[in-house]
């Protein structure tokens, strides 16, 4: 099927709102349309390709899983999910590791532990549980997700709501400070905002939180989902500041691009909450997902990746600091992650990357005037210094 006729279908329905390309192929940082045309990803599946398109490793342990076997469900053991949990729980310097499938999953299963936690542990009175989120927070779309987020096109028509959540502004520790009360059980943020164009907090503010939430008996869940796992320079955005929460949400790269596979990361006495028969995924840790998922932690186990992306990560800020000014009113930048916003006198967010898939890059707008540049860490020097180069001539027309 060419873009073409995927523009006149479709029996796919609505959610997303694709630039009009048809992929058919991929490998590292590149994909091929219908047509063999070649663009190089910059988007890297929202993430999830941190290790760029069909990485070997992660193939051939996919592979070689797919000749033993593949589904088990959670109602028997399989021989793969111990030694992928054991992994997980080193590399998190964590006890225990619950595993899902989507981000959302990792996001709802951290409530319902949350919540456990302040009626069990706690001793939040039944029913009273609260969790404070951030403003411009994006954590999935089920009801419950999209119940605490403030983007209207996520909410509207969707209600009614599930209730239990304070927002208070990203970027404020002091206005956590001031939404915790006895009945909070957690904080859930993201620690770089991800969705809202790669929000940098400010220095210090996780810190900051992490200390409200130890000095009042509140968890800290940290929705890693797409700012873990190498993307920014280290194996989590927490570590930016030495900070290890409670909970870690992780999705997205922990598949390596090929399943859905997400995980809840944390301690005995808080993940411990969850008694046997009280939660649950058919899917959530069968032994595909998880050979596949313990390859990715072994490539993360040696740093290597983790390095290679901050040293991007420097190199693509320097570079991309020379737009502001020329079409460009903003970049925040973190690891291989940054948020560009487009000078509305050139054009939207969308115009942009229209523009430049035109000329062989693939990005996604969000939120209007921003671009979000999130490459598989497997990208070259010289790659992002091409793709920079096909910016420059999309914003000088
Ligand atoms: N949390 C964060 C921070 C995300 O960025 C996303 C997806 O973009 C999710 C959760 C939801 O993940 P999924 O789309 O796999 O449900």
């Amino acid at each position: 099927m060419t873009a073409a006729e995927a523009a006149v279908k479709s029996h796919v329905a609505h959610n997303y709102r694709p630039l009009p390309v048809v992929i058919a192929g991929g490998e590292g940082a590149w994909v091929t349309d219908t047509d063999g045309r070649r663009y190089l990803d910059l988007l890297a599946g929202y993430s999830a390709l941190n290790f760029g398109h069909r990485h070997p490793g992660l193939v051939e342990a996919v592979a070689h899983q797919l000749g033993r076997v593949t589904l088990t469900s959670r109602a028997f053991d399989n021989d793969r999910l111990e030694p992928f949990a054991a992994a997980l729980a080193e590399l998190s310097g964590k006890d225990l590791v619950l595993p899902m499938n989507t981000g959302a999953e990792a996001v709802e299963t951290g409530i319902k532990v949350a919540r456990a936690w302040g009626y069990r542990v706690k001793g939040i009175a039944e029913g009273r549980a609260r969790i404070v989120v951030a403003h411009g927070n994006f954590h999935g779309r089920t009801t419950t997700v999209v119940s605490f987020s403030d983007d209207p096109e996520a909410r509207n028509d969707f209600g009614p709501f599930t209730p239990g959540f304070v927002s208070v502004p990203f970027g404020d520790a002091d206005a956590i400070a001031a939404a915790i009360d006895d009945d909070t059980a957690a904080v859930l943020i993201e620690p770089i905002q991800g969705e809202a164009g790669v929000i940098v907090p400010p220095d210090g503010y996780l810190r900051r939180v992490r200390e409200i939430t130890r000095e009042r008996n509140v968890l800290l869940i940290a929705d890693e989902i797409q700012s873990g796992l190498g993307r920014v320079g280290e194996t989590f955005a927490c570590d930016r500041e030495g900070v290890v929460p409670d909970v870690y949400l992780l999705g997205k790269a922990l598949g390596g691009g090929i399943l859905p596979v997400s995980a809840v990361v944390a301690d005995e006495d808080v993940l411990g909450v969850i008694r046997p028969g009280e939660h649950g995924s058919t899917f959530g840790g069968n032994p595909l997902a998880a050979a596949v998922a313990h390859r990715v932690v072994q490539l993360l186990a040696t740093g290597d990746l983790q390095k290679r992306a901050k040293m991007l990560g420097e190199h693509l800020e320097t570079k991309l600091a020379r737009f502001v000014g020329h079409g460009v009113t903003e970049v925040r930048v973190a690891g291989l992650w940054a948020g560009v916003d487009i000078d509305p006198a050139v054009g939207t967010g969308r115009e942009i990357s229209e523009a430049l898939m035109a000329r062989g890059v693939l990005v996604k707008d969000t939120h209007g005037q921003t671009i979000r540049i999130a490459p598989p860490l497997v990208i070259r020097a010289t790659e992002i210094d091409w793709a920079l180069e096909q910016l420059q001539v999309v914003l000088a027309r």
